[in-house]
C-alpha cells in the first residue's frame, strides 16, 4: 500500500500551533515510509473564510520545511484541492446517498431547528436532530425539492455502536443511539465537513487520515459515511491533546497563537519541529533533539501515545537556545545583520558574533541587545538606572563612573581591548573597596543603557575608547 497523508486545513485563520503539528506528523509519516503527502484546503465554510489565510498555511509549512507532493500551487492528478471547486463531487455523493436510502431532504428551517433545540435544552434532552424530515416518501420529497430550500441529512444508524479502529487510540466505541443524523449537505449546495472530508479522503487514495484529538468526535459519522457509501476508510490516527502548562486544554493564551508569530518573535524552524514533534511522539526513551531530516526517516505513528501532551514554552525556548548556538556561523552572522534592524558591516557581526550567541535565547533580542553598538550615546536610559543596584546611592555611582573614566583614560588607543579592559574594570574594587559585581551595572548603564546586556569587557571593546568615554561622560552628566 501507498502511503498518502494529507494535512486538510481550513482556511479561517493562520494556522496555529496545536493544529499544524498534524501537519508535521502527516508529512513526517508520508516521507518515512517513501509516501505522498498532500495539501488540500477545505474552505466550504464561506462564513468564516479569510483571505490572506491560504498565505498563512503555506508561509507556515514553508517555514517549517514540510514540502507538499500534491495540492496548491504544485497541483497533481486530483485537482483541484480546494473544496470549494469540487462542489460537483460532494453533490453526486449526496444524491447517491439519497437514492439508496441513507440520507434524506431536510425541510426544516432554521426557525424550526431553533425551536427544537431550546424545547430540548429545556426539557434536558440531548441535542439533536429529531427525526421530522426521516421518513417523507420520496416523491413527496422531490415535489417539494423544487422550491423548498432543503439540506441533506444523512440516516445514522441508532442502534448498536460504530466502532472506531484508531491506529493511537485502538478500538473506541460509540453508542450510535447518540448519534444524530447530521446535515451532510447544506442548502446552499455546498457539504459540511464530514461529507467532504469522506469524499475526498476516498478520492485522493489517503491511506492514513492523521488529526487532532478534537475530530474524534465526527469518527462514527465518517465510519457510517465510509460505509454508506461504498468506500474503503483511510486508517485513522487521532492525535493526543495538547494541553498548556496549566494542564487545561491548550488555549491562545497558553501558547497556541499563530505558527507564524513564532517566527515573527524569533524562534528558529528546527526549534519549533523539534518542539512539535515531542508533542505526542518520541524516536526512541532517550533521544530528545531531533531534526526534520530524522522524522523525515525515523518517524512512526507506532511511537505516538494517546495521553496529552503538554505544551511547554520554556523547552520551546531551551530548543530555540541551543540551536542558535548550533548554527553554522555563516548563517549566524547572517541572522544577526538580520535581526539587528541595522547597518552592521562585516568587523562589526564578527566582533559581535560569539558573545551574542551566548547571550540570546530568542532572535528578537539580537535588535535591543545590539543596539548600544551604533550611535555616539547608550541607547536612551532614566539616570536613576545608574544608580539602581545600589539601592539608588547616586553618590557611588558618581564615584563609580569618575574612577572607571580616570582608568579608561589611561589605556592607549592601540592597547584598547578586551583584555586591557578587563584588567582596568578589575583594577576599580580596591580603589572602589566594592566588589565587581557591585558596582558593574553602573558600568553596563552608561554602556549599554541596561544593567544587563552583552557581556561588559567586550562591548566596551568593541564600542571603542573615544565613544566608552563620551558615554560615561553622558552618565556623569545624567547623575548631575
Ligand atoms: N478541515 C479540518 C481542520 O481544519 C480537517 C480535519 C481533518 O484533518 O480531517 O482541521
Amino acid at each position: 500500500m501507498t502511503v498518502r497523508t494529507r494535512y486538510a486545513p481550513s482556511p479561517t485563520g493562520d494556522p496555529h500551533i496545536g493544529n499544524i503539528r498534524a501537519a508535521l506528523f502527516s508529512w513526517a509519516y508520508a516521507r518515512a515510509n517513501g509516501g505522498q503527502f498532500l495539501l488540500r484546503i477545505e474552505d466550504t465554510d464561506r462564513a468564516r473564510l479569510q483571505e490572506t489565510s491560504l498565505e498563512a498555511i503555506m508561509d507556515s509549512l514553508h517555514w517549517l520545511g514540510i514540502d507538499w507532493d500534491e495540492g496548491p500551487v504544485v497541483g497533481g492528478p486530483h485537482e483541484p484541492y480546494f473544496q470549494s471547486q469540487r462542489l460537483p463531487l460532494y453533490q453526486h455523493a449526496a444524491g447517491r446517498l439519497i437514492d439508496e436510502g441513507n440520507a434524506y431532504r431536510c425541510f426544516c428551517t432554521p426557525e424550526r431547528l431553533d425551536q427544537m433545540r431550546k424545547a430540548q435544552q429545556a426539557s434536558k434532552q440531548p441535542p439533536g436532530y429529531d427525526g421530522r424530515c426521516r421518513d417523507i416518501p420520496r416523491e413527496e420529497s422531490d415535489r417539494r425539492a423544487a422550491n423548498e430550500p432543503f439540506t441533506v441529512r444523512f440516516k445514522m444508524k441508532h442502534d448498536g455502536t460504530t466502532v472506531l479502529h484508531d491506529l493511537i487510540r485502538g478500538d473506541v466505541t460509540f453508542d450510535n443511539a447518540l448519534q444524530d443524523d447530521f446535515v451532510a449537505l447544506k442548502s446552499d449546495g455546498y457539504p459540511t465537513y464530514h461529507l467532504a472530508v469522506v469524499v475526498d479522503d476516498t478520492e485522493m487514495q489517503i491511506s492514513h487520515a492523521i488529526r487532532g484529538d478534537e475530530w474524534i468526535s465526527s469518527a462514527p459519522k465518517h465510519i457510517q459515511l465510509y460505509d454508506a457509501l461504498g468506500y474503503e476508510p483511510p486508517v485513522w490516527a487521532h492525535l493526543p491533546l495538547i494541553l498548556g502548562p496549566d494542564h487545561k486544554k491548550l488555549s491562545k493564551r497558553s501558547g497556541d497563537t499563530a505558527v507564524l508569530d513564532y517566527a515573527t518573535n524569533g524562534y528558529l524552524p528546527e526549534a519549533m519541529v523539534n518542539f512539535l514533534a515531542f508533542l505526542g511522539w518520541s524516536l526512541d526513551d532517550h533521544t530528545s533533539l531531533v531534526t526534520i531530516d530524522d522524522l523525515k526517516q525515523h518517524f512512526d505513528l507506532a511511537r505516538v501515545v494517546p495521553n496529552p501532551a503538554v505544551f511547554d514554552v520554556e523547552r520551546l525556548n531551551f530548543l530555540n537556545g541551543y540551536y542558535i548556538r548550533a548554527m553554522d556561523e555563516e548563517r549566524w552572522h547572517a541572522t544577526i545583520t538580520q535581526w539587528s534592524g541595522q547597518q552592521m558591516d562585516a568587523a562589526l557581526v564578527a566582533a559581535v558574533a560569539p558573545i551574542l550567541r551566548e547571550r540570546v535565547a530568542r532572535l528578537d533580542e539580537i535588535g535591543p541587545m545590539t543596539a548600544f553598538l551604533f550611535g555616539d550615546d547608550a541607547p536612551g536610559y532614566q539616570a536613576e538606572l545608574l544608580a539602581e543596584k545600589l539601592g539608588g546611592d547616586a553618590a557611588i555611582a558618581q564615584t563609580v563612573l569618575d574612577t572607571a573614566m580616570a582608568a579608561f583614560s589611561e589605556i592607549a588607543s592601540e592597547d584598547w581591548n578586551q583584555a586591557s579592559i578587563e584588567a582596568a574594570i578589575r583594577g576599580l574594587e580596591p580603589v572602589l573597596g566594592l566588589k565587581l559585581r557591585k558596582f558593574v551595572s553602573v558600568l553596563y548603564v552608561a554602556i549599554e543603557g541596561s544593567p544587563q546586556g552583552l557581556p561588559l569587557f567586550d562591548s566596551v571593546a568593541i564600542i571603542g575608547r573615544s565613544r566608552t568615554l563620551h558615554r560615561l561622560a553622558a552618565a556623569l552628566q545624567k547623575l548631575a
